[in-house]
């Protein structure tokens, strides 16, 4: 990927924010946002900490002083907000807490990940392992696929969050927290002025991600969408400022837009369920030719759309029976 360098956007009140961009993944880039009002200074998300993504961090931190003349420093640095407990977005908190006491704030249902990181690896691989089974996966493919799923998260350690964030809470007078739980429980927008920092929750471009509730409650597709609902009428934005891919300006047509995604998906998992199929039948079908982690998020995204069907009694087990009496059975989905 070409290289990029740090934008800068003004809110309606002077307040600077600075977008620096971080390769958290060899294939997927994010943005940490330094927030600059007067004499507070806020670093939104850190990055992965994995690759060049803490070195490119502390190159923009660096720049923001040497280049645009801003007095901001690590040790200056006055809040750490993380936007959602995802390692692309949070796993440079190890590196960050080094160079800064800046106390970290994260939603509440999120703050379990930052300090108690192994202790929810080690649960959600558990409950990740029982969703691979049922889903229909052999032990091989099940193993490989869980490998894939802590390498990278198991460089991070737990640390102390000094304070968390409510749905509606004004943190520290500037960042109006709204609390959207989804693509992650404990997601976030937030709001600065006329400009919304919407983290994964609005992306122009990205496919959002999302996992069945069962694996992580406060997740999942519905959740999700009644997430973007609560965001669609906030007034006087102008500009929304995602995690990911580029700024949105015109947020209801992103959400319409994104809404209209949504529903092809779950039509298309729909319309693939005529005959019966396993969640790992329908992820072979529908994405033939992926393979490594984007394979495990493919399965969690089909697991999202399968669970949101089944929840509104759209799909009946085709093979009840043999599912019922039995915890190694695969349910084989059918539309109704
Ligand atoms: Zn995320
Ligand atoms: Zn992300």
């Amino acid at each position: 990927m070409a290289e990029e360098t740090i934008t800068r956007f003004s809110t309606s009140s002077g307040i600077r924010i600075y977008r620096i961009p971080v390769q958290v993944f060899p294939s997927l880039r994010a943005y940490a946002h330094l927030v600059v009002a007067d004499d507070y200074t806020a670093l939104v998300d850190t990055g992965s900490g994995q690759g060049p993504s803490d070195e490119q961090l502390r190159a923009g931190m660096a720049a923001i002083a040497d280049d645009w003349g801003e007095d901001v420093s690590w040790a200056g640095l006055d809040r750490i907000v993380i936007t959602h407990a995802h390692i692309d977005h949070h796993g440079g908190l190890n590196m960050v807490r080094q160079l800064t006491d800046a106390p970290i704030a994260v939603h509440e249902l999120d703050r379990r990940v930052l300090i108690h990181h192994e202790e929810r690896l080690a649960l959600t691989r558990f409950r990740l392992g029982i969703f691979l089974r049922r889903a229909g996966f052999d032990e091989t493919h099940r193993m490989r696929l869980l490998k894939m799923y802590s390498g990278g998260k198991d460089l991070f350690h737990s640390l102390p969050v000094q304070d968390v964030m409510r749905d509606g809470d004004l943190l520290d007078g500037l960042f109006r927290v709204i609390h959207v739980p989804g693509h992650c429980p404990g997601q976030v927008c937030l709001q600065v002025d006329d400009m919304l920092l919407t983290a994964d929750h609005v992306l122009p471009g990205v496919a959002i991600f999302l996992a069945p509730e069962s694996l992580t409650a406060s997740t999942g597709v519905d959740h999700f969408l009644q997430s973007l609902r609560k965001i669609a009428p906030i007034k006087g934005v102008n500009l929304c400022l995602g995690g990911h891919d580029r700024p949105v300006q015109d947020l209801p047509a992103a959400i319409v837009r994104i809404e209209r995604t949504q529903q092809q998906r779950i039509e298309r998992i729909y319309s693939a369920c005529r005959e019966p199929q396993s969640i790992s039948a329908l992820t072979r079908s529908l994405y033939p030719s992926i393979s490594d982690y984007d394979e495990l998020l493919a399965i969690q995204k089909v697991g999202a759309y399968v669970e949101y069907l089944d929840q509104r009694g759209m799909l009946e087990v085709a093979n009840l029976d043999e599912v019922a009496e039995n915890e190694l059975g695969v349910p084989r989905y059918r539309a109704l």
